[in-house]
């Protein structure tokens, strides 16, 4: 379904960016990764990735929440693989206090790497895009991307910031065959989610799998977290054709947290 296609994913060393780039590598895509960690765990996940598709794999430790590496990532991608067809938006942090005691650096970086990294990112991959005509931009929202929240004021503004973000490329580009969407996962069971249950199980003298219902149970009518997977296959489908007129949406996978 992507072969011949490139895809630049932000964040993808670990967690949901990781899933994504195992989906579209194995639906055929070359695949620029993106993020931090052990230089030999990268080198053994690229050869992991490479061997999904045949694809080439790239990495580059771009840290995108810098305006200028987040161009440069776009620039080494399109150096690297001749083009950039698929730009996913996915590296993100948080901060969790009360705004009161959110320091202003936090809030900064929290909206630097959440929100103003997608619009250095987007910037420039816009005209190669425009020239080919074709693109699939996604940016990965969050539940707080449409509902409010509390204890993590940042997290929530970046996070609805980037799904306007969206809507407006989406009508710069309506009449293109770039499409521009926003994916809004409610609790997902990456590592953060597990190390929380097992340390709620510990707390509690209950069963891993106790917690981890009781924790997802706080915001999911679900009452069990979303698989990365599950997300990725998501963001594959917003890059086939048949999502070609799926444009400026912002699609909840968030067990009905935010259908309420
Ligand atoms: P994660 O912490 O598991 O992985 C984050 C990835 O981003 C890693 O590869 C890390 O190296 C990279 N990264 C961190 N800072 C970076 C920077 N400055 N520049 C480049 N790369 C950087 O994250 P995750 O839980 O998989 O979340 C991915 C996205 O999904 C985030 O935007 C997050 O807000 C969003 N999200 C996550 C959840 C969840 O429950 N995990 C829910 C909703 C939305």
């Amino acid at each position: 379904m992507l072969q011949g296609k490139v895809a630049l994913i932000t964040g993808s060393t670990a967690g949901i960016g990781l899933a994504m780039a195992r989906c579209l590598a194995g639906k055929g895509a070359s695949i620029m990764l993106n993020g931090f960690g052990d230089p030999d765990e990268i080198a053994t996940l690229r050869d992991e990735i490479a061997g999904l598709s045949g694809s080439r794999v790239m990495h580059v430790s771009a840290d995108v929440s810098k305006p200028d590496e987040a161009a440069m990532l776009v620039d080494s991608a399109t150096r690297e693989f001749g083009r950039v067809d698929i730009l996913i938006n996915n590296a993100g942090t948080t901060y969790k206090a009360p705004i009161e005691d959110c320091p202003p650096e936090k809030w900064d970086l929290v909206l630097a790497l959440n929100l103003s990294a997608s619009f250095h990112t987007i910037r420039t991959v816009m005209p190669q895009m425009r020239q080919r005509n074709w693109g699939r931009i996604i940016n990965i929202s969050s539940a707080y991307g449409l509902v409010g929240g509390t204890n993590r004021v940042s997290y929530v503004a970046s996070k609805h910031g980037l799904v306007g973000l969206t809507k407006a490329v989406a009508l710069e580009t309506a009449a293109t065959g770039i499409t521009c969407n926003a994916i809004c996962p409610g609790d997902v069971s990456t590592r953060i989610f597990y190390k929380s249950a097992k340390d709620l199980a510990n707390q509690e003298g209950i069963t891993r799998e106790e917690a981890q219902a009781r924790i997802a149970a706080v915001n999911m009518p679900s009452g069990r977290p979303v698989a990365p997977e599950q997300i990725a296959e998501l963001a594959a489908f917003l890059c086939s054709d048949a999502a070609a007129e799926v444009r400026g949406s912002a699609l909840s996978i968030d067990g009905a947290w935010t259908a309420r």
